[in-house]
């Protein structure tokens, strides 16, 4: 028997990838919290640590990639420290881009650690369900849609998988183990926990406000009543659990003052925000367009121009109407502040001002024009990128992938015989079939990868960095895992297929080739039986 082929120095091997994983999601964890508050030189060593712990187990484990992005993140700690503990705009983002990488080499599909083959990377979700045939059907379906869950079906079970290993989420029924039983349970499973588990509730029958209240203390985030369907509930989970990719904000400080905006920088870039200051006013309209801000924070007096002025111009141009302009000013007249913020700004803030209070105010305005600019991109029902924004991705990705000579890859997906679905299962069924496609392409795809609803049962994928045969095999393994998924149904329950028409850039070609070619390959595919992949050779 050769090394390789020793079973139990697979197991070992496999055990140790695990560690490697954990590790780097504690590392993750950790960076998670600068953008919940500010970050202390606590943090920074914590920081530190885990990441030489990281590096230790990656290179004693021969994880190469695990190994190479702690050996950058060590670095990048060092310049840290150097900087008096300080984080600056190019730190928080070269640090954020390492993390990026990071959660995308423990959790991705299909990269060099799943030929080891790992165990689900993600922590388990325990379902405990008063029906334990319809929780084991329902974990099914979980994981089907990429989530390691799990059903218990009792007490004892549920306690020692506790004991054995903190899930990412509970789904507990109120009646687990008796009436209102579970709900003891779950309150008993958070008490003392600091945060707490992300947990949802759940009621076969519609409940009363005492029961909700006993839900909410018990530290219910979720409660669900009726039919639990597999992608409502995954969406609901992932919201929870959500390690959703940071992308710090960016905040255009625009203030004739260096030293008053390097003060603000400073208190920004603490908390985890990248900054860009400009002092002279007329440069703003370029930088504008090129950092392309959450907010700018404008100072109300400088040479140049006054801040409302300046507000002014930005608001003449359409693509800026929605970016939130806050002034920072010393102007303590109400008049005048009110004033200024009639000509297009959003708040005032007047200096002195406490750390806390513009961290919070620049957190708060950037989140919601962020949530505001991403409804406009994306379709309401499936969270998608929407027609028009994912083919003006797929021009870009051609225009980066041609300067950096790497393959790019899309595809057009439409789901077969839909219209029968609506005809005997009613549209809504038709609309749950779709949004389910949806979360399960979030969930199987690259995070690289760009996913948009085209139309109405159709999708588009960009692939970046993606040659024709690995985009086919990606898509055909969601095909097939695609068609295993049963929604409950009357008399029988439904299952659907769907067919896509793949293609590569080539030389000449630009984006809307590459749609007409991936539309015409989708045609093709329908016509020799559906349910198939076709590509553009
Ligand atoms: P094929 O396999 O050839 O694709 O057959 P099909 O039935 O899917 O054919 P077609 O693409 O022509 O029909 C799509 C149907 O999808 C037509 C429309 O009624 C339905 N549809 C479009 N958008 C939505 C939507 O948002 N929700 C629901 N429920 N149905 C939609
Ligand atoms: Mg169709
Ligand atoms: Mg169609």
């Amino acid at each position: 028997m050769t090394e390789a082929d020793d079973p139990s120095r697979e197991r070992l091997k496999h055990h140790f990838a695990q560690r490697v994983i954990h590790q780097a999601r504690q590392i993750l964890e950790i960076w998670q919290r600068l953008h919940r508050s500010e970050w202390t030189s606590d943090d920074l060593q914590e920081l530190n640590e885990a990441n030489l712990r990281l590096l230790r187990f990656a290179e004693r484990f021969e994880q190469p990639e695990h190994t190479e992005i702690a050996h950058h993140l060590n670095q990048v700690l060092l310049a840290v420290e150097d900087n008096r503990a300080r984080l600056s705009s190019e730190l928080i983002n070269e640090l954020n881009r390492l993390m990026q990488r990071l959660s995308r080499t423990g959790l991705r599909h299909g990269d060099e650690l799943d030929l080891t083959p790992l165990p689900p990377l993600r922590k388990p979700v325990y379902v405990l369900l008063q029906d334990s045939e319809r929780g084991e059907r329902l974990a099914m379906q979980l994981e089907f849609f990429g989530l390691h869950a799990q059903a218990l079906d009792s007490v004892p079970a549920f306690l020692a998988s506790m004991q054995e290993c903190e899930p990412a989420a509970i789904v507990m029924d109120v009646d687990f183990g008796g009436c209102g039983l579970g709900l003891q349970l779950a309150a008993r499973a958070q008490d003392g926990r600091d945060p707490k588990l992300p947990l949802l509730f759940f009621s076969l029958h519609e409940t009363d406000t005492p029961t909700r209240l006993a839900a909410v203390r018990a530290g219910g985030q979720e409660f669900l009543t009726g039919t639990l369907e597999a992608s409502s509930l995954l969406e609901k989970i992932e919201n929870l659990t959500c390690v959703a990719q940071y992308e710090p904000f960016r905040v255009l400080i625009i203030d004739d003052s260096r030293a008053q905006a390097m003060y603000t920088e400073r208190l920004l870039n603490g908390a985890g925000i990248v900054t860009r200051t400009l002092t002279d006013p007329i440069g703003a309209m370029a930088n504008l367009a090129d950092f392309q801000p959450d907010l700018i924070i404008l100072d109300m007096y400088m040479p140049a121009c006054t801040g409302t002025e300046l507000a002014k111009v930005i608001r003449h141009n359409d693509r800026y109407v929605s970016v939130p302009i806050i002034y920072l000013s010393a102007e303590d007249d109400l008049d005048k502040q009110l004033d200024a913020m009639s000509e297009g700004g959003d708040d005032f803030l007047t200096k002195p001002i406490r750390s806390r209070h513009l961290i919070t105010t620049v957190r708060n305005r950037a989140s919601r024009a962020r949530n505001l600019k991403s409804r406009m991109v994306r379709d309401s029902l499936t969270g998608l990128y929407n027609h028009t924004h994912i083919l003006q991705l797929l021009e870009d990705c051609a225009f980066r992938a041609r300067r950096e000579g790497k393959p790019l890859s899309f595809a057009m997906l439409d789901i077969d015989h839909f219209k029968k679905v609506n005809d005997s299962h009613g549209h809504p069924m038709g609309d749950r079939v779709i949004k389910s496609l949806a979360l399960f392409l979030k969930q199987r795809l690259r995070k690289t990868d760009f996913i948009g609803r085209y139309g109405g049962e159709e999708f588009a994928i960009v692939m970046p960095d993606t040659d024709l045969a690995a985009a086919h095999a990606v898509l055909d393994e969601i095909r097939e895992r695609f068609a295993e998924i049963h929604y409950p149904a009357q008399p029988l329950d439904l299952c659907c297929t769907f067919s896509a028409g793949v293609v590569q850039m080539g030389e000449a070609s630009d984006s809307l080739t590459m749609a007409a070619q991936a539309d015409a390959a989708l045609y093709r595919a329908k016509g020799s039986g559906r349910n198939r992949v076709q590509t553009v050779e």
